[in-house]
Formats: C-alpha cells, sequence, structure tokens
C-alpha cells in the first residue's frame, strides 16, 4: 500500500500531463503515484500510431509535453532543425508536430522528471470512496488487492476496446481467418499484389488506403453511407481555444451528445500525400470504391470471399480478398471499461448513451469533492471538454485537475524563477532529443 496525494488511474498521455504539471507547480516526486502496466507514457499512444503509420500529428504546436506552453512545439523543433520552416507554417497554422519529434520530447519529461520512479507497474481494478479519518481513494488491483491511497485521483485509462462490426467480430473468432481481418489500430502487414477491403473513411481508413498502396496492393475503400464529412480534426478548431470550451459547456447534455456524435462521425484529413497516393492507385487502378456493408463471410481462394449488401443501390455481391482492414475504432460507452463500469455499478453514477453524465470540471458527481477530487480525462471527458482526448484537452483537464488539487492541499506554490528555469531547462533537453530524431515530413 502507498500513500500519495494524488493518483492517476491510467498510464498514457494524460498521466505524463497531470505528473509534469504537478511536480511543476510544487508538488514533491513522492506525492505522486501512477498506476498502468504500460513500460512508458507514450507507449500506448506510440504502439496506435505505429500500426497506423501516423507520421505526423493532426493537431497544432500547442500541443505538446512542457508543463509550460511557451515554447511552442513549432519553436522547439525551429531551435532543434535550426531553420524557421516550422515557425512560418505555424504562422499559417499549417504546421503539424512529427510523431517521432513530439516522442521524443514526450519521453525527455518523462525521464527528468522522474515518471518512471513513481510508476506502479499495475492495473486498477477497483476505486473507492473513504471518508474516514479523511476523504481520500482507495485503489485495488484486477484481484482485489489493495494498492494505495490517494487524496486525489484523476481518471486517465484512455479508450475503450476496439470495436469491429458483427459479421467480422464473428470471424474474428475463427482461428483460420481471424488474422485476415484486422483493427487499422493493430499489427499487420500488407501483400504486394494482395486485395483489401478497408472499412470507413475516417482518419485510421485514409491512412490505411496510403500503406496498403504503397506496399504495392490493390484497395477497396468500403463505405456505409455515401458521403462522410470532410474534415481536418475531429474537434473544430475553435473548441481548443477557451472560448470554444465555454460555449459548449453551456449546452445540456443531451445536446452535447448530439454535438459530438455530428463531429465525430466519419470524418476524414484533406491530406496532400494521401490523395496523391490514393490518385495514382486510381490510374493504376488499383484503388476502388464501394458503398455497402460486409453481411456474409468465408474462407476463399484469395484468403476471403465477402459477401457486400448495400441499402443505397445495387449491392456489391461477393468479393475475393486477401484481408479486410477495419477502421471502425474503439468502442466508445464508458461502460466497456471495467474499472470504470464498476465504479458506475457501485455507487450508481449516471451515465447516457454510454457516457459518464459529470460535471463541468470533469469531476463524477457524488464522488468528487473540493477536498477529494475525482476526476477523468480522455475520451470520458469529452461531453465537457470536447478536445478531451487530445494533447491539448488532456494538458486543459490537467491543469484544472492540479489546480484545484495544489489549492486543497494548500500547496506552498513552486516559485516563478524555479518554474522558469526549470521549464527551460526542460526545452532545451526537449530540444536536444528533437534534433536526434530525423526531421518528419509535413504533408500539408
Ligand atoms: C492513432 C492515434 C492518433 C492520435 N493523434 C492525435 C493527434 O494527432 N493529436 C492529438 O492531440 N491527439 C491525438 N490522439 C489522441 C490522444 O492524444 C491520445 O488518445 C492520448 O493518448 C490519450 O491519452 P490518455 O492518457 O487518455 O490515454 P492513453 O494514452 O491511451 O493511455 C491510457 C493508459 O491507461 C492504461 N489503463 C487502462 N485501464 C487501466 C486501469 N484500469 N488501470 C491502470 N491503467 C489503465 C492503458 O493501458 C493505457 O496505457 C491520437 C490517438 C490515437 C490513438
Amino acid at each position: 500500500m502507498q500513500d500519495t496525494t494524488i493518483a492517476v488511474v491510467g498510464d498514457g498521455f494524460g498521466s505524463l500531463m497531470v505528473y509534469s504539471t504537478a511536480v511543476y507547480v510544487g508538488f514533491r516526486r513522492d506525492q505522486l503515484a501512477i498506476y498502468g502496466n504500460a513500460e512508458t507514457a507514450v507507449a500506448t499512444y506510440g504502439g496506435y500510431a505505429g500500426n497506423l503509420g501516423q507520421t505526423v500529428l493532426r493537431s497544432e504546436s500547442e500541443s505538446h509535453f512542457l508543463p509550460a506552453d511557451w515554447p511552442t512545439f513549432a519553436q522547439l523543433n525551429a531551435w532543434a532543425r535550426r531553420s524557421p520552416a516550422p515557425l512560418v507554417r505555424s504562422v499559417a497554422r499549417r504546421y503539424n508536430p512529427g510523431v517521432p519529434e513530439i516522442l521524443a520530447e514526450a519521453v525527455t519529461v518523462e525521464r527528468r522528471l522522474g515518471w518512471g520512479e513513481r510508476h506502479v507497474p499495475t492495473k486498477v481494478g477497483w476505486i473507492r470512496r473513504q471518508l474516514d479519518p479523511i476523504p481520500h481513494f482507495v485503489l485495488y488491483d484486477e484481484q482485489a488487492a489493495p494498492l494505495g491511497r490517494a487524496k486525489h485521483v484523476a481518471l486517465a485509462v484512455g479508450h475503450g476496446p476496439l470495436t469491429f462490426p458483427r459479421v467480422l467480430a464473428e470471424t474474428r473468432e475463427n482461428p483460420v481467418l481471424a488474422d485476415r481481418i484486422v483493427q487499422a489500430y493493430e499489427p499487420k502487414t500488407y501483400t504486394p499484389g494482395g486485395r483489401y477491403v478497408v472499412i470507413g473513411a475516417g482518419i485510421a481508413s485514409v491512412n490505411e488506403w496510403a500503406n496498403a498502396l504503397e506496399a504495392g496492393a490493390k484497395v477497396i475503400s468500403l463505405l456505409r453511407n455515401p458521403a462522410p464529412e470532410e474534415q481536418d480534426l475531429n474537434t473544430p478548431r475553435c473548441f481548443f481555444e477557451a472560448y470554444g470550451i465555454d460555449a459548449y459547456q453551456e449546452l445540456g447534455f443531451e445536446q452535447r451528445v448530439a454535438f459530438l456524435g455530428k463531429i465525430l462521425k466519419g470524418t476524414s484529413p484533406s491530406r496532400k500525400g494521401w490523395i496523391e497516393i490514393v490518385r495514382e492507385g486510381i490510374d493504376e487502378d488499383r484503388f476502388d470504391q464501394l458503398i455497402g456493408e460486409i453481411d456474409e463471410l468465408k474462407a476463399g481462394p484469395a484468403g476471403l470471399q465477402i459477401h457486400v449488401g448495400s441499402r443505397h443501390g445495387p449491392a456489391p455481391g461477393w468479393l475475393d480478398v486477401t484481408g479486410v482492414v477495419c477502421g471502425t475504432g474503439f468502442t466508445r460507452s464508458a461502460l466497456a471499461i471495467p474499472v470504470v463500469r464498476r465504479l458506475v455499478d457501485e455507487y450508481g453514477l449516471p451515465v447516457q448513451d454510454g457516457r459518464l453524465v459529470l460535471r463541468s470540471n470533469c469531476g463524477v458527481p457524488g464522488l468528487d469533492r473540493a477536498d477529494s477530487r475525482l476526476c477523468v480525462m480522455g475520451l470520458l471527458a469529452n461531453t465537457v471538454v470536447p478536445h478531451g482526448d487530445t494533447i491539448a484537452g488532456l494538458k486543459y483537464i490537467a491543469r484544472r485537475f492540479v489546480a484545484d488539487c495544489s489549492e486543497a492541499e494548500q500547496l506552498r506554490r513552486r516559485r516563478l524563477p524555479s518554474r522558469f528555469a526549470m521549464q527551460l531547462s526542460l526545452a532545451g533537453d526537449a530540444v536536444r532529443a528533437i534534433r536526434a530524431t530525423r526531421e518528419s515530413e509535413q504533408i500539408t
């Protein structure tokens, strides 16, 4: 059992944001604990991004891991590369941090501030509220053995499990065919000359069109609806600013969910790089698009035979394909995450359309108190902070949470010169780490 002031349940990007912000404002490292079984704070995101072949972030320069926002990521990169190009792009809002560069910064912050020493490599199974002798939480592992106590808890457990359309989920149970059906976020290889169906037209699917075409395979893009929305980021840029968040928070819960449903549905990036690859694929007769849904599937000469039905015109019928890649993403229901489901069951927490109903500070109603906070981050929080599941959104929530904890604890805050020195020294180390990476190509 370890007693800490703050515990983060989950050990991804969100945990690093809470940890670095807490150290920056003046919490001692031994007042903090991070629970989860990932190797590092960047491992979960890095795994998904690697499987997807993501090379640059969708977000801009303000999304990064130093505790304070200045220098921006474009400034750090310009310093690292000794080139004004990132600044020029950023002024025109056309700068996207490279994945290796942003991970190099995150790992620098993680190592320098000792995240690893405060990481308890175990998943949390249960969180229980205790009021005696002072309000706090007790954390248990998945075998219900006690792990630790904390006055304040941030729940940053990331996404739920990956989703598959029903027929494909059933086929994944068949050991002979299972590995021919993968998620965009899972590891995969494309056989040159093979024929792959890519389901969906969101960012993950668009990446897979390009990955398969680049490997010399053929792509059939399968869409349920003829007209997906075209948009660069899932969340409109105006919501990355305080004004946008305030406007969003003024909506009722149902309106917020409806709004999210609209902006999160099948968005696709307008990326010159991807479009050129797809155009080349079309010219070489290696890219095709069909409207419909797979309703039957069996083994076939190319690996799989799929039947595609359609509600929007003539059905494409039976096709021979090598494999199917689903860009269908993650289960959005909070109840698919075991530790959340148990909290909901045990404390009767309000849930609507699979989403936790939260307080405007991302607190869990009934359990969150000013003197002992229970706050959620990431996708779980996007009914309150629409871009909660982005680096900028995680930072926004982490700052509010840490500020509340520091007020509750009457923390003696780190003085301005010390904060400034810490930020500058972290920035210097981050620049050296970025310089050691290969420069990522901007793709717009
Ligand atoms: C492919 C991809 C591309 C993205 N691109 C961008 C982008 O360009 N720009 C941007 O701003 N954002 C982007 N994001 C979104 C966002 O930055 C990430 O989703 C971010 O990793 C979310 O941080 P998190 O801490 O909430 O979750 P994660 O980083 O997913 O970490 C959650 C961690 O919690 C652990 N965990 C789960 N349950 C428990 C438990 N019970 N106990 C302990 N640990 C637990 C998990 O194993 C995991 O390690 C992208 C996300 C993905 C997947």
